[in-house]
């Protein structure tokens, strides 16, 4: 299941201070849309173990007083579509404005769990401050200050328990889950259609409950998998310049409720900043992941096109350059079984397992003649490693000063177990501990 935590409010109320301290130094994504003057965030956090996202959804058209109430009806509706939970930010400093009002007569109308948050709540004095904030109708409200973090905690622990209510039966447990993301209008439909013609009536859409995706049953040609389509993909009703936002967010729905990514991109269009979102959400996810570039019939191609462009996009994936890309025409058909292939086999990748005898065999000997460069005349010795027993793949290998060991040398690591196991596709992770 997605847990995801957006952020409602107008604007200075302080949205953006809690999205960073709820991220805790969490890298953010960054979505940035033209004629928006403030980029939109969202980023994976996680409390008590629970994971969850994180979306500032405040992002905000220059304009006209109207313009402006408008992008809130809009930001208020999407979270109310796309949220597990909606924080409702208010600031006692300023008291109940109308937009406050205006905002809070919108969330009335989910049935998602809505938490009334009075932020700025800095010291003891504005807590009476704040008993002004029951006039707008909720039982409850949380008094917090973003600045200093006080007050997050009880709030999330009063958030975190309504993800687990939500009771949902799997009925493809244990299949590979694939999703197709990317930009609006790359073709992630037209495939969509291209492998599902004719299993229309396996469609299982769960719409309006607990799951927003629709999940479809693959079963042909000797492979069976769950499609995840966001359906977003099909109902395209969204305003324009909300389309990339929204379909992000769909985005980052169904990639969480995956075991794979089919990254599409448009040939015709190279890689954007978008494109690296998207990439760095399903890394972040651990999600396997394949590059997809679509419209390849537009292109016009010489001799060594195809080796170049390739060249082009794993340039920009650096470091995590291994990882499947294939050249498709959704249209034309041209590769859509291989992308099947293709996900499944990075499906198989994720799930690998290496023997504790088979890696130590190969990894030892690597590391003994390139072992971790030494620090004001310390030898740092590594005895001994081992995967971790986690769904994704996670190695630790056991050192006497495994703190002095550096990136440039887990890098090293990383690319050797590539080079002998085949985690084409698949995000991995070092670890270096005390022994
Ligand atoms: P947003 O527009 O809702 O995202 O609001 P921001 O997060 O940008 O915050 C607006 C202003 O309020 C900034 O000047 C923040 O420093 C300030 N602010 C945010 N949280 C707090 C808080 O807990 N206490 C105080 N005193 N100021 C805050
Ligand atoms: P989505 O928004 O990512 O779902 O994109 P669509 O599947 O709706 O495709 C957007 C447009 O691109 C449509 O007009 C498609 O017909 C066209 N399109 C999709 N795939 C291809 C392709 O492989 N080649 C060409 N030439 N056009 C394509």
């Amino acid at each position: 299941m997605a847990n995801i935590i957006a952020l409602v409010g107008r604007p200075n109320v302080g949205k953006s201070t809690l999205f960073n301290r709820l991220l805790q130094k969490r890298e953010a994504i960054v979505d940035s849309v033209a004629g928006v003057t403030r980029d939109r965030h969202y980023g994976k956090s996680d409390w008590n173990g629970v994971d969850f996202s994180v979306i500032d959804t405040g992002g905000y058209i220059v304009g006209s007083e109207d313009v402006f109430e408008e992008e809130i009806r809009k930001q208020v509706e999407l979270a109310i579509e796309e949220a597990s939970a909606i924080v409702f930010l208010v600031d006692v400093t300023e008291g109940i404005t109308e937009m406050d009002q205006e905002v809070s007569s919108l969330l009335r109308r989910t049935d998602k769990p809505v938490f009334l948050v009075v932020n700025k709540v800095d010291n003891a004095m504005l807590e009476n401050d704040a008993m002004e904030f029951y006039s707008l109708g909720f039982d409850k409200y949380y008094t917090i200050s973003g600045m200093t973090g006080s007050g997050t905690g009880d709030l999330l622990d009063d958030i975190i328990p309504t993800f687990k209510e939500i009771e949902y039966v799997d009925p493809f447990e244990g299949l590979p889950k694939i999703t197709i993301a990317g930009r609006p209008n790359v073709g992630k439909s037209t495939l969509t259609n291209a492998l599902l013609e004719n299993d229309r009536n396996i469609v299982t859409d769960i719409a309006g409950t607990t799951r927003d995706s629709i999940e479809t049953l693959y079963d042909k040609f000797g492979y069976k998998f769950v499609l995840i389509d966001t359906a977003g993909m099909r109902k395209k009703n969204r305003v324009s310049e909300d389309l990339e936002f929204y379909s992000v967010m769909r985005s980052i729905r169904s990639i969480e409720d995956s075991d794979i990514v089919i990254l599409m991109t448009d040939a015709t269009q190279g890689w954007e900043k978008q494109d690296m979102n998207i990439l760095h959400l399903a890394q972040k996810s651990r999600k396997g992941i394949v590059i997809v570039v679509n419209k390849w019939d537009l292109v016009e191609k010489e001799t060594n096109t195809l080796k170049q462009y390739e060249n082009y996009i794993r340039e920009k994936l650096a470091p995590f350059s291994d990882v499947p890309i294939i050249f498709t025409s959704a249209i034309t058909k041209q590769r859509v079984f291989k992308t099947v292939e293709t996900a499944m086999k990075v499906f198989e990748n994720r799930a690998r397992r290496v023997k504790t005898s088979q890696l130590n065999e190969i990894m030892l000997p690597i590391i003994e003649s390139t072992p971790p460069p030494s620090i004001k005349g310390k030898y740092i010795k590594i005895k001994y490693c081992t995967q971790l027993p986690t769904k994704t793949p996670q190695f630790a290998f056991f050192a006497n000063l495994p703190q002095y060991i550096k990136e440039p040398y887990k890098r090293f690591v990383e690319n050797k177990l590539r080079q002998h196991f085949d985690f084409t596709g698949v995000p991995i992770e070092v670890y270096f501990r005390q022994k």
